[in-house]
């Protein structure tokens, strides 16, 4: 299977995709993880990755697409794929089509977690806050540093949120003419949302 997750920043992409890729024996390719580790390098690339990041922008098209192309080539992917994280704007999503198609491969599914503005502004807003408590040093929230991340703050929120979602109604555009979209309900809790996951991909599978 070939699927991609759609979302808007905070809507559980990350978490689902990762579950959808265990239970179907799928790879799940994260652009904003790729993202993150290029920006650990600190060479030209990778620092500019970062500025993009910090502002809650997007990087360019062409950058992200020549990584997706690559990633989308190598061993692991050939059983199947979750994107999380792209497409994210229409250039995106043609190339992907245009790729897939070059290889004769199609997706079979685009799942699009639908979550309000008020719950991904509070979810985002926690994970902010927990790296604010975490510089005080508090011990508890250790465990949960790797969800940490310097894009949640306030300002940077909102970027995110105004950003993507302009962008993220012609994509939903594009998938529904193409027949592949499926609308889920990404507001209840994450065991929740992936039962809806899973009852959608049962109609796929039809
Ligand atoms: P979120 O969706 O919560 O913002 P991600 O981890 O998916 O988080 O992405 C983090 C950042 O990485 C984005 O704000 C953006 O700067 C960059 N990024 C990720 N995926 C893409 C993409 N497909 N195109 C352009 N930029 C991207």
């Amino acid at each position: 299977m070939r699927l991609v997750l759609l979302g808007l920043p905070g809507a559980g992409k990350g978490t689902q995709a990762k579950r959808i890729a265990e239970k179907y024996h799928l790879t799940a390719i994260s652009t904003g993880e790729m993202l993150r580790e290029a920006a650990k390098e600190k060479d030209t690339f990778g620092l500019r990755v970062q500025e993009y990041m910090n502002k809650g922008e997007l990087v360019p098209d062409e950058w992200i697409n020549s990584l997706v192309k690559s990633r989308l080539q190598e061993k692991d992917v050939e059983n199947g794929f979750v994107l999380d994280g792209y497409p994210r704007t229409l250039q995106q999503a043609k190339m992907l089509e245009a790729y897939l198609q070059s290889q004769n491969q199609n997706l079979d599914a685009v799942f699009f977690l639908d979550v309000s503005q008020d719950t991904l502004r509070h979810r985002l807003a926690q994970r902010g806050n927990l790296r604010s408590k975490e510089k005080q040093g508090n011990s508890q929230i250790e465990s949960k540093r790797e969800k940490i991340r310097l894009d949640d703050k306030p300002e940077v929120i909102e970027n995110r949120l105004h950003i993507n979602k302009e962008l993220m109604e012609s994509l939903i555009h594009f998938y529904k003419e193409r027949n592949l979209l499926y609308v889920i309900n990404g507001e209840g809790d994450f065991d929740n949302v992936f039962d809806n996951i899973n009852e959608g991909l049962l109609s796929v599978n039809k």
